[in-house]
């Protein structure tokens, strides 16, 4: 089983790392008993890193797929929170709902800001607070922001880095591909862990999704790409891809041959606007009184969902 040092935590991974958002119901929303079989499926291939956050609501599929498992599970987890007090609920809930007394690895969940270091700065004591008291064993900063990574790699209670990055620069707020890239390998450089997010931006890449993936895993600094994965097939073929570098060719020509997309329903739209913000991409509008997405720029994060108080959005 192919395994690498997580930056300086001390923290050996497999670089396919489980992202568990699609399991949940921002995305495709399956039952935590699926959820946790495909996890556990993976889990027994080699894949040791779990990634979720408080806002996907999949901590019940995570503890699933952990129930009477004896291997070692890492579990990344992250806060969206703007207060020290709304971090410290988060991470409190994760224990609890993971029935963990220590979790591996918290990000501040800092998509939506490019500098998360000055406008949530308590988040980030708080974080190292609760590092201190033994309920986090690393603090990290997840971000679709290259002004946000390069601070990252200055700082010093930043352990890993989860940046955006693929191949076309798709979602990445404030600049190309390659400056992500750059403030990608300047980080690992600082000794911070790097497993990357969004390589196939958000299934918008699918149809070229091993070059995409190859792209990613090729880049300097990167140590691992979270991949959600709703299928054993897409559990083994990116097994394969990541330890060998090879791919069945029929497998994955099934897999690039799927699509996704954002469906907002819109005959319960009441044309409120709250998902509109939750967009750092700028793919929403409210039009005519109903919410509309640009499919050119988004990148199928499934974040609206989560700001959608009618439940209406979802990655399809
Ligand atoms: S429209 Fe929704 S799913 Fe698409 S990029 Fe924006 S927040 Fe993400
Ligand atoms: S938040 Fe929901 S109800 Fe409000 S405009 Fe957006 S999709 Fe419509």
């Amino acid at each position: 089983m192919k395994t690498v040092m997580l930056g300086a935590t001390g923290l050996r991974v497999h670089p396919l790392v489980y992202g568990t958002l699609p399991l949940g119901p921002l995305q495709a929303a399956v039952t935590p008993e699926e959820g946790g079989r495909l996890i556990r499926y993976a889990l027994e291939r080699g894949v040791n890193l779990l990634d979720t956050a408080e806002m996907y609501q999949t901590y019940p599929h995570i503890r699933a797929a952990l129930d009477g498992y004896r291997g070692e599970v890492l579990i990344a987890t992250k806060t969206h929170a703007n207060t020290g007090e709304l971090a410290r609920a988060h991470v409190e809930r994760a224990l609890r709902e993971l029935d963990r007394e220590c979790l591996d690895l918290v990000h501040l969940h800092g998509a939506r800001v490019a500098d998360p270091f000055t406008d949530r700065a308590e988040v980030v004591a708080e974080l190292v607070r609760m590092k201190e008291e033994g309920k986090i064993r690393h603090v990290g900063l997840s971000s679709h922001f290259i002004s946000a990574i390069r601070k990252a790699a200055a700082h010093p209670e930043i352990e890993v880095i989860h940046p955006l990055i693929n191949r076309t620069g798709m979602g990445i707020i404030d600049g190309s591909s390659e400056e992500m890239a750059a403030a990608i390998a300047e980080s690992a450089a600082a000794g911070k862990g790097v497993y990357a997010m969004k390589a196939l931006a958000g299934g918008n890449l699918i149809s070229s999704a091993r070059e995409s993936i190859r792209f990613v895993l090729g880049l300097t600094g990167v140590h691992g790409i979270a991949m959600g994965m709703l299928s054993e097939t897409e559990i083994d073929g990116n097994v394969a891809l990541f330890e060998t570098g090879v791919t069945e060719t029929k497998l994955w020509e099934d897999l690039e041959g799927k699509r996704r997309k954002l469906r907002i329903m819109q005959a319960f739209c009441k044309g409120c606007g709250m998902c509109v913000p939750a967009c750092t991409n700028d793919a929403l509008q409210v039009v005519e009184g109903k919410a509309q997405v640009d499919e050119e720029t988004c990148i199928l994060c499934g974040y609206c969902g989560a700001a959608c108080p009618e439940f209406i959005i979802r990655v399809v």
